[in-house]
């Protein structure tokens, strides 16, 4: 580098390069005066008004169609995670307000659905106010009496089954046949399939589906995958048409069909702030016949035939009898195909006056932990956790507010299951091992394990915070 440059470059630095000018000595003139600018008259600044906010300040509106499971938010995280219909395109966003809408919606927008086989292109459907399952397609509603075919009444059906006439043994026959026909024409209206990648959630707070039934049932060869029902009431799902079953238990029992939700062949599910409940329908409102209880519900939440990684989380179940059935047989193909999976995460749910199933699990490995069980003034209590088969409860902070009829051994049920873990459980202010409390009471001992340990945890909160989160979560949000 030529000195000239080195130096060119310093100067650059602290001045300018160009070569310092012979000064040429100016002649004295008189400096031309520089015109005074023209002042601008100072305008007074123009004060904005103070805006009158219209809207809440830019905090971005929340979309709970959009979001997806949190990661490690329990066994429904697991692997790809579940996101529904997250990624739906604007083609398959849908905001139903009526049992049509809701079908064409699950369907590409075809009503009547093609097939029994739902649309598992990613999609989100807005459920918009109340909708009822047992209409026509005008929306009309339809009664009990509407559905019934081939002579079926229940005077008639109960005049041919009556034990006195007809005996113990299972029924068959004309009016057995009748009420078969009947049942159909209601699960034609009521049951509503839901397929893979979808996302259905409630709009506002009272979002309601009445006397529905969702069915999420893949196949055990082409399992669906990805859902997320959210923010949802699910009331009164009932069957106008339970069968007479002399042989179930010593003094026979009336049966039903229909869940709110049915969970089977399905994996990665997240079921979230719903409320799942009976209100015209409750139990207590149903007639006896035969000296038995008129049942015209099933499950509020089944979840069967090697369904797997399932997250329910800040739900709310009331006024209901069975509510989540975890596996439904001990032995025979389904319960084949259950080995293994039935894999469930319960948290933060609110289980308040219900009867039994909170859960019933088979075989699953099942996380159930900061969940609410209020058992208070309830005539049929049955039991909370039902240890089946080869199921793995693993049990952490849960508050259980009972009253004096429900005796603490009372909260397992042993259904020919071998061990659950149960920790940090808390009865009305007080720890309690509510296992040393069922095996202290019975015969037949339950361990105190499990083979194994949550996996996928976001957080367990302190038993002292449970009751009031629960109270002031669970359930629908208002968004
Ligand atoms: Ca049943
Ligand atoms: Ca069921």
């Amino acid at each position: 580098m030529s000195r000239v440059i080195l130096f060119c470059l310093i100067a650059i630095v602290l001045a300018s390069c160009a070569p310092a000018p012979t000064p040429t000595v100016a002649p004295t003139a008189k400096p031309t005066e520089v015109p005074k600018p023209t002042v601008a008259p100072i305008a007074a600044p123009t004060i904005a008004p103070t805006p009158v906010p219209t809207t809440a300040p830019t905090v971005a509106k929340r979309d709970l169609g959009r979001e997806k499971l949190a990661p490690n938010d329990g066994w429904a995280a697991e692997g790809k995670g579940t996101t529904g219909g997250a990624a739906a395109t604007a083609d398959q966003v849908y905001t139903v307000k009526n049992r049509k809408e809701l079908i064409a919606a699950l369907n590409d927008g075809k009503y009547p659905a093609p097939s029994i086989t739902p649309s598992n292109v990613a999609k989100i459907i807005y459920v918009d106010g109340t909708i009822d399952a047992n209409v026509d397609d005008n929306n009309k509603s339809l009664t009990c009496a509407d559905y019934q075919r081939d002579g079926y009444t229940i005077q008639a059906y109960n005049a041919a089954f009556d034990p006195a006439v007809w005996g113990k043994k299972a029924v068959t026959g004309t009016l057995e046949t009748a009420r078969v026909n009947s049942q159909r024409a209601q699960d034609a209206r009521v049951r509503i399939r839901v397929g893979s990648n979808t996302t259905i959630v409630g709009l506002g707070q009272k979002a309601t589906l009445r006397g529905a039934w969702f069915d999420v049932r893949g196949t055990a060869t082409a399992p669906l995958s990805n859902i997320i029902i959210r923010n949802l009431t699910l009331q009164d799902t009932f069957d106008c048409f339970p069968q007479w079953d002399p042989t179930d238990g010593a003094e026979g029992n009336w049966n039903s069909l229909y869940d709110m939700i049915s969970l089977r062949y399905v994996d990665h599910v997240w079921i979230d702030h719903n409320t799942f409940e009976d209100r015209d329908t409750i139990d207590s409102k149903a007639p006896t016949y035969f000296g038995r209880h008129f049942e015209m519900h099933d499950g509020a939440l089944d979840i069967t035939n090697a369904a797997d990684l399932v997250t329910a989380s800040w739900n709310r179940f009331q006024n209901h009898d069975k509510t989540m059935l975890i596996g439904s047989s001990d032995s025979g193909a389904t319960a084949t195909g259950d080995k293994g999976k039935l894999r469930v995460t319960l948290h933060h749910n609110f289980f308040d006056n219900v009867g039994q199933r909170t859960p019933r699990v088979r075989f699953g490995q099942l996380h159930v932990y900061n969940n609410y069980y209020r058992i208070v003034n309830m005539s049929n209590y049955g039991y909370s956790w039902g240890v089946g088969v080869e199921s793995q409860i693993y049990a952490e902070n849960n508050y259980f507010k009972t009253d004096d009829k429900v005796a603490l051994a009372k909260i397992i049920g042993n259904y020919k299951g071998t061990m659950i873990y149960a920790a940090g459980t808390r009865v009305n202010d007080k720890d309690v091992d509510v296992l040393a409390e069922h095996n202290a009471a019975n015969e037949t001992k339950i361990a105190g394990k499990a083979d194994w340990k949550p996996p996928l945890v976001v957080k367990v909160d302190p038993i002292e915070t449970v009751i009031a989160s629960v109270e002031k979560d669970a359930g629908p949000i208002n968004w």
